[in-house]
């Protein structure tokens, strides 16, 4: 499949989790389920005559609870860039009868796209939960509801749904990098735990986390937590940090079996090595500059394989990888991290144009400065 198909499919892969409404009906004048307006606007085929605000980045499809589309970004007059979420409904009035109005997950939305405007007050914003509002956009009077299902068919306008880190190979090096900056970021903060509350007890808090974080859909009590972090606390003897040093300077292996007692498996005892003791140790080998400790947490680091997928990275991974999975090469923990370092501090903010992954040389075509 080529680049541009795997990225349609990835569109409407994606658009599977995006519900056609809790009612599921249409209104009368459409034909469609409210799923087909996600995918008008996800393609990028909702024409910019009718949108408020010149169109930056569409986003990428929601999965799970939320708004249905995450992540757009627009121009706002102003000149900045406005980052929010899209809903999208059949009729305007859903978005009350849905139960949004009140509920905080909400809050962030910046556009409000229906089929149809049917409140008493047509063609007003939307009052959003926490104060403010969001412009709506009905489409019911700019196109047919034929032209909608053309626009779909056709597919992503890669134009307007391709951010510029799209297929870059030179960003693909760039995430890992990311990656380590978070991971930098994680052993100050590690430091400045232990500076407060020596390094046992930054191990027990960091440890703690980590097993509460871990736990993923397992319904675990907090007697059971409690056990965990104790049975591991134990099974490291009387000064845990120094034996997770000595661990990590024995290699990966050696470092993650520190972490499974009984009822902590591979790929958990792996996350919590990852999250709490790797940047404890490297925050050790920092604050009594104890160089092959920290030459050997940089080797751990560099060579910790990939987590399981992160969902909300999903799209970006996508994006940077050109459609494709990213060849195992440069996939990893790191890229993991990278991943979710730049998803934080750029998708998510309207990053697109001035993130360190924009204005890289585009394998794939264009770059958006040479849009
Ligand atoms: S902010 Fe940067 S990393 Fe995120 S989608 Fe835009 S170009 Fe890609």
């Amino acid at each position: 499949m080529s680049g541009v198909a795997e990225r349609a499919e990835e569109y409407r892969s994606g658009l599977e989790s995006v519900g056609a409404g809790a009612d599921g009906a249409a209104p009368a004048g459409s034909s469609f389920p409210e799923s087909t307006l996600t995918a008008l606007w996800l393609l990028g085929r909702v024409p910019a005559t009718a949108l408020p605000m010149p169109l930056l980045r569409a986003g990428r499809a929601g999965r799970g609870p939320g708004p249905d589309v995450r992540e757009a970004a627009f121009l706002a007059p102003s000149g900045a860039t406005l980052a929010g979420d899209v809903e999208v409904h059949l009729r305007a009035s859903d978005f009350v009868r849905h139960g949004h109005a009140t509920d905080p997950a909400y809050a962030n939305v910046v556009l409000h796209l229906c089929w149809e405007d049917d409140r008493p007050g047509a063609g007003g914003p939307t009052p959003l939960p926490l104060g403010g509002s969001a412009p709506t956009v009905a489409l019911a009077s700019l196109m047919t509801v034929r032209e909608v299902e053309r626009l779909v068919a056709l597919g992503p306008d890669l134009a307007a749904t391709s951010p510029p880190c799209a297929g870059q190979r030179e960003a693909r090096e760039r995430v890992r990098g990311e990656g380590r900056r978070r991971l930098a970021e994680r052993t100050w903060r590690a430091w400045r735990l232990a500076d407060r509350y020596g390094f046992d007890g930054a191990f027990t808090m960091l440890l703690e986390r980590a097993v509460a974080a871990s736990a993923g859909r397992v319904r675990e009590s907090d007697e059971r937590r409690v056990a965990l972090v104790a049975a591991i606390h134990e099974s490291l003897g009387a000064d845990p940090v120094e034996a997770l040093a000595r661990r990590a300077l024995a290699g990966r292996a050696s470092f993650i079996a520190a972490m499974r007692v009984d009822g902590v498996g591979a790929a958990r005892g792996a996350e919590l090595a990852w999250n709490a003791a790797l940047p404890l140790v490297a925050a050790l080998a920092a604050a009594y500059d104890d160089v092959p400790l920290a030459r050997a947490c940089a080797a751990l680091a560099e060579g910790w394989p990939a987590p399981r997928p992160y969902g909300r990275t999903r799209s970006l991974a996508s994006a940077v990888a050109g459609g494709a999975e990213a060849p195992s090469g440069v996939t990893g923990a790191l890229y993991a991290q990278g991943l979710l370092h730049l998803q934080d501090l750029w998708c998510s903010r309207g990053g697109c144009g001035v993130c360190p992954l924009s204005g890289v040389s585009n394998e794939a075509g264009s770059s958006e400065a040479d849009r």
